[in-house]
């Protein structure tokens, strides 16, 4: 396989995909570097009921892998290794692989980064067992299927708790989120919020230890203020804050902001306004800090962290890139 590229595209979640199909379509023959372990946060997820176009939903891991097979009759080309830096020089990037079969290194004009992030959790016991079967990292994609259960635990003091119980609430009779302090960190706006929920309980110096059940689960271990006890459950979701999958590029250039998340023209550019604008070397709104680094997906987006709005964002650094690449490719 060739090692040099115009177009490659490193992730193997919705912006990856859907980046590798626009780049394809506008005859850029991308590569995508898709990972050791390929997918990215969707293949752990089960059913998917919020992705358009599934009238009946669809499992995370269909979904992922139908992208990859569209991506790959359009002639885009895969290696399922892990890209582990990055370097510009005038010529180009350099990107440096996990082995060197079929090289050490692959060369682009240009890049989409879409590493996406992961949701951290505690690693407790039973947790491996029970990750999609009433465990979950995104309860605001699950919440619809808690309808008509009892009780569902939020682990988390940070505004993402406090969203996560309130979408849970609508489905669920009792939301209780378990924070390990005495107060929680969410900011004081998102805290007004749950008071006036009427089925939503926070349970504070409380740690779970121990999820329980077989095929499902069934009940949680607590140490709520020194005392361990067990306690029935529907479903259990970590609100404890997302890592991007970064580390990475560190040294490369492209800048991140204070927890990791690259930061992209989106956010920093001062934008003219309209078609005023100009395209500079690194204005477009998927730029990052190196001119002709794309960036898309969970690795940029702290917010929404949404596979349809990475599968956007990944549609926008495509079209960015091969903008950039007539416009700028030196
Ligand atoms: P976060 O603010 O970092 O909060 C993480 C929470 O998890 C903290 O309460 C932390 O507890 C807790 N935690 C961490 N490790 C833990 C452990 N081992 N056991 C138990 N609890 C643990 O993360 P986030 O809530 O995901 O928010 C991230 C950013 O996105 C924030 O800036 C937030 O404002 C923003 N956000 C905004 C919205 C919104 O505006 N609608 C929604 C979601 C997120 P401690 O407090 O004890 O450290």
């Amino acid at each position: 396989m060739d090692t040099k590229w115009k177009l490659v595209i490193i992730g193997s979640g919705p912006a990856a995909w859907t980046a590798a199909i626009y780049a394809a379509r506008a005859e850029l023959k991308p590569l995508v570097l898709a990972g050791e372990q390929p997918g990215g946060q969707l293949m752990l997820t089960t059913k998917i009921e919020n992705y358009p176009g599934f009238s009946d939903g669809v499992m995370g891991h269909d979904l992922m892998m139908a992208m990859r097979q569209q991506a790959e009759k359009l002639g885009v080309k895969i290696i399922d290794q892990n890209a582990i830096g990055l370097k510009k020089d005038p010529s180009g990037f350099s990107i440096s692989l996990t082995s060197s079969d079929p090289s050490p290194f692959i060369t682009a004009s240009a890049v989409v980064i879409a590493t996406g992030a992961q949701a951290l959790t505690l690693k407790l016991p039973g947790e491996n067992r029970l990750m999609g079967r009433g465990v979950g990292t995104c309860a605001v994609c699950d919440a619809p299927f808690y309808r008509g259960k009892d009780t569902v635990f939020i682990i988390g003091g940070g505004d993402s708790a406090i969203e996560e119980a309130l979408e849970i609430s609508k489905f669920a009779s009792k939301v209780i989120i378990l924070v390990r302090k005495e107060s929680m960190r969410a900011t004081p706006i998102m805290q007004i919020r749950i008071k006036t929920s009427q089925n939503i309980k926070i349970w504070y110096k409380s740690q779970v230890i121990e999820l329980v059940g077989d095929k499902k689960l069934e009940r949680v271990k607590v140490n709520k203020d020194g005392v361990i006890s067990e306690f029935p459950a529907d479903g259990l979701f970590y609100a404890i804050g997302h890592s991007p999958a970064t580390k990475w590029l560190e040294g490369s250039g492209v800048k991140l902001d204070q927890n990791g998340y690259i930061i992209t023209c989106d956010q920093s550019c001062k934008a003219g306004s309209g078609s005023a604008r100009q395209p500079t070397t690194n204005n477009y709104l998927t730029s990052t800090s190196l001119p002709g680094a794309f960036a898309a997906g969970d690795c940029v987006d702290f917010r929404y962290r949404q596979a349809i709005v990475a599968a956007g964002q990944g549609c926008m650094a495509a079209l960015d890139a091969q903008k950039w690449l007539e416009n700028f490719l030196p």
